[in-house]
């Protein structure tokens, strides 16, 4: 997932939500870096400005919008960065205004070697996950355990790792800063998996619907494909099982993982093993709860819930209301599928703060992210997992 973490201003209600009298988002013993006239130049390079004021100290204009207002305001954006201001473009009573804040000021010496840390301490955790789910099937077939063990790592690292490298070159390729990932580990199997995922901060709000979309839909698209081939291989390199041995296995307490499968996971397994003959089971390497991993990641990301990469997808496609509705649809899903505890822990959290949109929230999302905003929900659909 990709979050939003910023300090000041942007924490608080939107900018455009009423400020208190005596509010000023400039620090109160650093004045604005340009004045009302030169930021009004600013803007008036970009936009037809009508009229230009402090509104509880905060520089407003009140512009009208041309047919590449989109353009133009990412201009105004990248011009103003310099100044260490971050304008933003709404909608106000029938009128688009562009206020004027300070840009958020990053926090400094924070993460350090913790990134570093986390990676090797999930490293450890998955390690240990892969080498207790692989113990059985290694008995079973006289394979190397560590082998299997390494593979396991491998393929949930890839997956988890990937999908964020799919958010850190997009945010990278955009321009906007963001943090490296900082992996989770969790308790290791069979308590749990090894690792709750990763996340990285975005320090910079996209600038309008289309980079929200990508930062959304950027990791989910990445870790999905990943996924793809690690549940290929996992299909191709299945053994086939007579299913009275199998059931003598599981009488002497061998043991084996049945995991409900997602939609991707049966069109695959049909593509890749047709049809196994008559009696006998496709039993998957260890490699394949990597797989049946990612799909219930990619599925739970692309939940359009809050700051989930879902929760971008649908705030640049839907806006903030749609968002809203959108959430509560989200958190009907995870709980109906039985992700109840994933759901509490994203309830616990959208108590923290809502986050964030785009610095332009009235240019529309292009017509072609639309359509790859439809190719998100079908992921969504083909990763989907019901756990009871
Ligand atoms: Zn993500």
């Amino acid at each position: 997932m990709s979050a939003f973490a910023f300090k000041g201003i942007l924490k608080e209600k939107t900018p455009c939500g009423r400020k208190p009298m005596g509010y000023s988002p400039f620090d109160s013993a650093v004045s604005p870096p340009l004045t009302l006239r030169e930021m009004h130049s600013l803007v008036a390079s970009e936009f037809y400005v009508e009229a230009s004021m402090f509104e509880f100290d905060v520089p407003i204009f009140i512009v009208h919008l041309r047919d590449s207002s989109k353009e133009a305001f990412e201009h105004l954006v990248h011009k103003m960065k310099p100044y260490g201001l971050m304008p933003f473009l709404r909608r106000r009573a029938g009128r688009t205004v562009i206020q004027v804040f300070p840009k958020p000021q990053r926090k400094p010496g924070r993460g350090g070697r913790l990134p570093l840390i986390l990676f090797l301490v999930t490293f450890g955790t998955i390690f240990a996950s892969g080498y207790f789910n692989s113990v059985s099937w290694a008995e079973l077939f006289g394979e190397d355990v560590f082998i299997h063990s390494l593979y396991f790592t491998a393929a949930l690292l890839g997956i988890v790792g990937l999908h964020e490298l799919g958010h850190k070159t997009l945010s990278m390729r955009r321009g906007l800063e963001a943090t490296v990932p900082y992996f989770i580990p969790g308790p290791p199997f069979p308590i749990g998996f090894g690792t709750f995922g990763a996340v990285i901060m975005q320090k910079e709000p996209p600038i309008n619907r289309d980079q929200l979309f990508e930062l959304g839909i950027s990791g989910p698209l990445t870790g999905f494909a990943v996924t793809l081939v690690v549940a290929y291989l996992s299909l191709q390199t299945a053994h086939l099982v007579d299913e009275a041995f199998l059931k003598q296995l599981e009488a002497q307490g061998a043991f084996l993982l049945e995991m409900p499968p997602s939609l991707a996971w049966l069109l695959l397994s049909s593509l890749v093993n047709p049809e196994a003959p008559l009696g006998y089971v496709a039993l998957v390497p260890p490699i394949g709860l990597a797989a049946w991993l990612g799909f219930v990641i990619t599925f739970l990301n692309l939940l359009p819930i809050w700051q989930l990469d879902g929760g971008h997808i649908a705030n640049a496609m839907f806006g903030e209301k749609g968002h809203r509705v959108a959430s509560m649809a989200g958190m009907l899903i995870a709980f109906a599928t039985g992700f109840w505890f994933f759901g509490l822990l994203i309830l616990f959290l959208m108590a923290q703060g809502r986050g964030i949109g785009p610095l332009d929230e009235v240019s529309p999302l292009s017509p072609k992210k639309k359509v790859l905003g439809v190719l998100a929900y079908v992921i969504l659909a083909l990763s989907a997992v019901i756990l009871w």
